[in-house]
């Protein structure tokens, strides 16, 4: 069975995080990728887990060592995908979830065959902005900068498969799971 990437984008605040814990629960042909990142570490993250959270030298050391499949700045903060865990994974079949910006996204697409490109969307733009303010991590000149890259993401959307309205986690999910399903069918049929 081939492996392939899946890369999923979508405005901060969108929801991503949860669509893709939910859907690494109901499937069991599925890897995430763990990002490195100089972000900080917010409550309740772990390292390994949410992301690898490293200096700006380790980070630039990396990236330097051609060890990073894709790289990018995202609001300040440097974020990119290890190489090794990607190429392994889709060697022994899995779907790897990426869930990275549009730049990375960018660059996926014009290094990496076969990938699976999916745009998470919110109902209502104001959504984000609620969530974000919501979700307490970040302070009010990170949101405004936030919902300024969101606007310029939207730009962006052209280039995805498939588009995921995530007006019920339950049903994204849902709907998630069967873009999957439908992308492993045309791969058996190559
Ligand atoms: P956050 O700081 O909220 O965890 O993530 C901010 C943004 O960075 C999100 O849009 C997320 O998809 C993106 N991101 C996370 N990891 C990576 C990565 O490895 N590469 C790229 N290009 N973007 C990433």
């Amino acid at each position: 069975m081939a492996g392939f990437l899946c890369v999923i984008s979508g405005p901060s605040g969108v929801g991503k995080g949860t669509i893709v814990q939910e859907i690494m629960s109901l499937r069991d042909d599925l890897e995430l990728s763990i990002s490195v990142t100089t972000r900080y570490k917010r409550p309740g993250e772990v390292d390994g887990k949410d992301y690898s959270f490293v200096s700006v030298a380790d980070f630039d050391k990396m990236k330097e060592e051609k060890l990073l499949l894709e790289d990018a700045i995202v609001h300040n903060n440097k974020y990119g995908t290890p190489r090794a865990f990607v190429e392994e994974k889709i060697k022994e079949g899995k779907i790897v979830i990426l869930e990275i910006d549009v730049q990375g996204a960018k660059q996926i697409k014009e290094n990496f065959d076969n990938a699976v490109f999916v745009f998470v969307l919110p109902p209502r733009m104001k959504d984000i902005e609620d969530r974000l303010i919501k979700r307490g991590t970040e302070d009010e000149n990170k949101i405004k900068l936030r919902m300024k890259n969101a606007s310029r993401e939207l730009e962006s959307i052209t280039m995805y498969d498939y588009f995921l309205l995530n007006d019920e986690i339950e049903d994204a999910t849902r709907r998630l799971n069967k873009f999957l399903s439908d992308e492993r069918k045309l791969r058996k049929n190559d």
